[in-house]
């Protein structure tokens, strides 16, 4: 089958596409027709080997997490899915035996694998999954909706809706709102919870795009004091919830933009690892920090009744053909974009 594979580590030239042998379905598994697949950051540190993520070769490696498409095969004991279902899947597969994911807490599982840099991936024909992680879609949602939802609501709706429990009454302070996390995050927190939303942006362009999403105020950080923009939005109190996927440039503005007993969600950090935190701070405003990683198999089962009710929609930046993946990641890399990426075939 056509492929974007890896066979060392470096910039885009070490993306190839050509041909890999089909995945080989398992019991319990399906075998998707992949018609879309979300380009994450993930993928350009798999491909560059940083972060932890350096590993030996041959065998190749088939980039590509997130994806949405067709089934064309069942596996042995598949009850729920069948042929001719359109899907959406996601890319963390875990093992179901563990005590984390024996609780329902899978997203703790110790013995996940993440599709695309663990395992082979969706930048290919086909790719052959669990069915517990593909999931129906609607015919009115396009598979490049769908591809572009899972890393983006996932670790979303692990933050706010079910560990920092926003209400519709509260304020929630998202970073970063082009991104895919932020725009599912401004998305959420208005569409679903009804909450009052602030989110930051780096232009004009993009805070308008933001505002068009939900956004009750949008904060530009290039010529505004984040801080002393959400004191005065909210009368000196602050916010009671952050949304940040962004890290470390940003922790110590929306760290104290947070009112005491707030509750600051992490679920990424693109602009550094590692930060100062005021532990004076921390205990004498009782602020407490949540880490999130993904979502559970019901976090998951959860969006996608939302997204084919057309609550939940993903934005979508651009879509490039396959072959093209090394031009999506250039441009991933280099080009200033709101929402996703995304290749089709
Ligand atoms: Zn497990």
């Amino acid at each position: 089958m056509k492929s974007v594979y890896i066979e060392a580590h470096g910039g885009t030239e070490v993306l190839t596409y050509g041909d890999q042998p089909d995945p080989v379905t398992d019991h319990g598994d399906v075998k998707i027709r992949v018609k879309a697949t979300a380009l994450n950051r993930l993928d350009l540190y798999t491909r560059d080997g940083g972060r932890g993520l350096e590993r030996e070769f041959p065998p190749a490696l088939i980039l590509g997490g997130d994806c949405a498409g067709e089934v064309v095969e069942l596996g042995g004991g598949v009850a729920t899915l069948k042929v001719g279902d359109r899907v959406v899947v996601n890319p963390r597969l875990t093992c179901m035996q563990c005590s984390a994911c024996l609780a329902g807490q899978d997203d703790q599982c110790r013995r996940s694998r993440f599709l695309g840099s663990a395992i082979n991936g969706s930048y290919a024909e086909f790719i052959s999954i669990p069915a517990a992680n593909a999931h129906v879609i609607s015919d009115n949602v396009s598979f490049e909706q769908a591809a572009a939802a899972p890393t983006t609501y996932l670790p979303v709706w692990n933050m706010l809706v079910r560990r920092l429990e926003l209400k519709s009454w509260q304020s929630v302070l998202v970073l970063s709102a082009s991104a895919g996390v932020g725009a599912a995050a401004i998305q959420v927190a208005k569409d679903v919870i009804g909450a009052k939303v602030i989110a930051t942006t780096s232009s004009a362009e993009k805070a308008a795009k933001a505002a068009d999403l939900g956004a009750d105020v949008v904060i530009n950080y290039t010529d505004e004091d984040i801080r002393e923009r959400v004191r005065e939005i909210t009368g000196g109190a602050g916010v009671d919830c952050v949304v940040d996927h962004v890290g470390a440039d940003f922790f110590a503005p929306a760290f104290a933009s947070l009112r005491p007993g707030g509750r600051y969600g992490i679920c990424g950090a693109t602009t550094g690892l590692r930060t100062e935190l005021h532990l004076g701070l921390l205990f004498s405003q009782q602020k407490e920090i949540y880490g999130a990683f993904m979502g559970t198999k019901e976090d998951m089962r959860e969006i996608v009744e939302l997204l084919n009710k057309g609550v939940v929609k993903p934005v979508v930046d651009r879509t490039f053909p396959l072959r093209e993946a090394a031009v999506a990641h250039q441009y991933m890399d280099e080009t200033s974009f709101f929402g996703k990426l995304i290749l089709t075939q």
